[in-house]
């Protein structure tokens, strides 16, 4: 039987109806343009409605279990092509223009890391852009028609940062689809999308997401607690996609007692440190410690890179703030700082007297950072 089980998509009642409505009677269009802000499940969806046309169960689709469904998760079914800006790097295109190897594997991952996760904001260390060869590798595919018995299906995300180069090669495919071809084209901004595209789509628009919807995803989808005081503050955005990036951006507990004790520890403050030391000993909560230390050893390492250029893409999460490592110009004091965040994790893991580690931490440190003894 035929009938249409959304995994991804939350939310969004009139964009399942409509396009439930069309898979069922097998009415579905040539070409979708779904518009509406990144996280607001336009590739969830996209991803849904191609994982149903592949799937092979007898029951609803898709069953997210089967082989079709699978090769589609695993970004390795040779009837579904997937294309998205990416930052472009120097060892992505050789001599000649074209994209290398390393290139094409370096595609491949990211759209695997957006399928694993289709609400995930993707964040560009450049401006990112649909090269023009994957566009003509997608045509091709197209034109060769398909592998397995089924449909081609196409799904373009950002669709609006496709250069004039790529568009044209596109547009041909959208005037003359071929019968088995399926296109979707997400976008946030209709009206940067050429008009030629637009004209040749049917457009769904996806609305914000109530509040409500956006807190339920986040707690089922990325573990938030529910009375995370947190919540209320991100899920007024409508995004699930944008909530999430917020919240793991606000600070905790943890983040402000690192840094504050950090400030301390650069300004060579003996006075600050120890007041930042009885604040954070009276805590008594060893979960907090330990992700207080996780957290300076993350800061140091990254306010590091990011003394180093073209590091970019190997930072994850924010530096410490305050120029924290300034003076410091060689990698050798850096790894001793986080030998000693390491030991002090491992202190606490052992559950010894909190002050104690703190105050020898403090006392490393400081000599690390100003040379002295204290
Ligand atoms: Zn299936």
């Amino acid at each position: 039987m035929k009938q249409l089980q959304w995994k991804q998509l939350a939310g969004q009642e009139r964009i399942k109806e409509v396009l439930a409505s069309a898979f069922v009677k097998e009415k579905l269009g040539h070409a979708y343009l779904f518009c509406g802000e990144t996280g607001t499940g336009t590739f969830a969806a996209a991803l849904d409605l191609a994982m149903a046309l592949l799937c092979r169960s007898e029951e609803a689709q898709p069953c997210g279990v089967c082989d079709g469904c699978r090769k589609v998760l695993g970004f390795s079914h040779p009837d579904f092509h997937v294309v998205m800006p990416l930052s472009l790097q120097k060892e992505h295109k050789g001599s000649d223009g074209r994209i290398t190897e390393e290139g094409w594997n370096e595609f491949g991952e990211r759209v695997k890391e957006r399928i694993a996760d289709p609400y995930l904001l993707p964040e560009f260390t450049t401006l990112p852009t649909i090269p023009v060869d994957w566009i003509r590798e997608v045509t091709h595919a197209i034109r060769r028609g398909t592998v397995e018995k089924g449909k081609n299906i196409v799904l373009i995300d950002r669709v609006e940062s496709m250069h004039k180069e790529s568009a044209n090669a596109m547009l041909k495919t959208l005037e003359e689809p071929p019968e088995d071809t399926l296109l979707i084209l997400c976008t946030e901004r209709v009206h940067a999308v050429l008009p030629t595209i637009v004209s040749r789509c049917q457009l769904l628009r996806f609305g914000v997401l109530p509040p409500e919807t956006v807190k339920a995803e986040l707690i089922t989808r990325y573990g938030v607690a529910e009375d995370d005081s947190r919540l209320a503050g991100v899920t007024h955005c409508g995004s699930i996609g944008g909530a999430w990036r917020e919240l793991r951006k606000a600070q905790s507990d943890d983040d402000r007692y690192a840094a504050g004790f950090w400030s301390s520890l650069s300004a060579g403050d003996m006075q600050a440190v120890f007041a930042k030391i009885d604040e954070i000993s009276a805590m008594g909560d060893f979960e907090t410690y330990e992700s207080l230390f996780i957290r300076l050893m993350q800061g140091i390492r990254n306010s590091f890179l990011g003394m180093v250029p073209s590091s970019g893409k190997y930072i994850s999460g924010d530096g410490l703030p305050e120029n924290a490592l300034s003076g410091i110009s060689s990698p050798r004091p850096v790894e001793e700082l986080v030998r000693n965040c390491e030991t002090a994790i491992g202190q606490i893991r052992a559950r010894a007297n909190i002050s104690l580690i703190l105050i020898n931490f403090a006392n490393n440190i400081m000599e690390i950072l100003h040379g002295k003894k204290q």
